[in-house]
């Protein structure tokens, strides 16, 4: 292990498995899982991650995650799409992905099922909620007031599979309350589909809040990889949050 992006990596992993095991064991929670965020990264750092033990990546674009899924298909990876899901997309994307976060509105729903049924496939997938201010709700997600009518739309679809719940935190604002109606919006998903039990919340500032309040899944980019080297992007969205509208 000689290589330094290698041992970077390294460290940065272990630091952010300490953080998480620390976090869990405190709310008296088996450690959550880590899905090391590769968006804007190369497939050689997958490779890298995978050396490492890392089980779970998570992609935001479709192009980008298709090219980089193909040229790790010899890697035992779980890949998680996260990002905004334009209906064009679909067909691509039910290709590669294990668990799809990011439904958010029937239409989205209708086109993921037509392109899973073509392959055959069932598509693990989570309903994504916009935990915004309702002033400010340029980011994905469905809204709350909508939560139960597309549960009921994803439960009909015949090739989908709903597993949980998914959440960016607002910015400029402390995570707790978002966090919290997130985990509320699970147990109710959870009396209706007992085994629908995944939160995917909680990013690389936010993971203990988001393990506080029952996250399972954690979306962890910038704290393992580094700052994403795209300069235009860090700087207009602070280097977090939902970026990247998939092309
Ligand atoms: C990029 C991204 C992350 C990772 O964010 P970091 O702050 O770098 O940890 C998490 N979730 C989503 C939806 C993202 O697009």
């Amino acid at each position: 292990m000689t290589d330094p992006r290698t041992l970077e990596l390294a460290a940065n992993l272990e630091a952010v498995r300490a953080r998480v095991e620390a976090a869990s064991a405190a709310v008296g929670r088996p450690p959550a899982t880590v899905i090391v965020v590769t968006k804007f990264f190369g497939a050689d750092d997958v490779r890298r991650l995978a050396g490492l033990g890392v089980t779970d990546v998570g992609e935001n674009r479709d192009q980008e995650a298709a090219a980089k899924h193909e040229q790790c298909s010899d890697l035992d990876l779980t890949w998680h799409f996260i990002g905004q899901l334009q209906t064009n997309k679909a067909k691509s994307v039910v290709r590669y992905a294990d668990l799809v976060h990011t439904v958010d509105r029937a239409g989205l729903v209708a086109a993921l099922d037509r392109a899973c049924a073509a392959i055959g496939k069932v598509q693990d997938v989570l309903v994504q909620v916009n935990l915004d201010p309702v002033q400010r709700r340029e980011r994905g997600g469905v809204a709350t007031a909508d939560f139960d009518a597309l549960v009921d739309t994803v439960n009909h679809a015949a090739c989908l599979r709903i597993r949980g719940v998914m959440g960016v935190a607002p910015l400029g604002e402390p995570p707790g309350p978002a966090f919290e109606l997130l985990a509320g919006l699970s147990s109710r998903l959870r009396t209706q589909v007992a085994d629908a039990d995944i939160v995917s919340a909680g990013m690389s500032s936010d993971l203990e809040v988001a393990l506080q309040h029952g996250a399972t899944h954690l979306r962890i980019g910038t704290a393992v990889m580094g700052s994403r080297p795209d300069v235009r992007y860090r700087q207009t969205q602070g280097g977090s949050h939902n970026e990247g509208e998939a092309q």
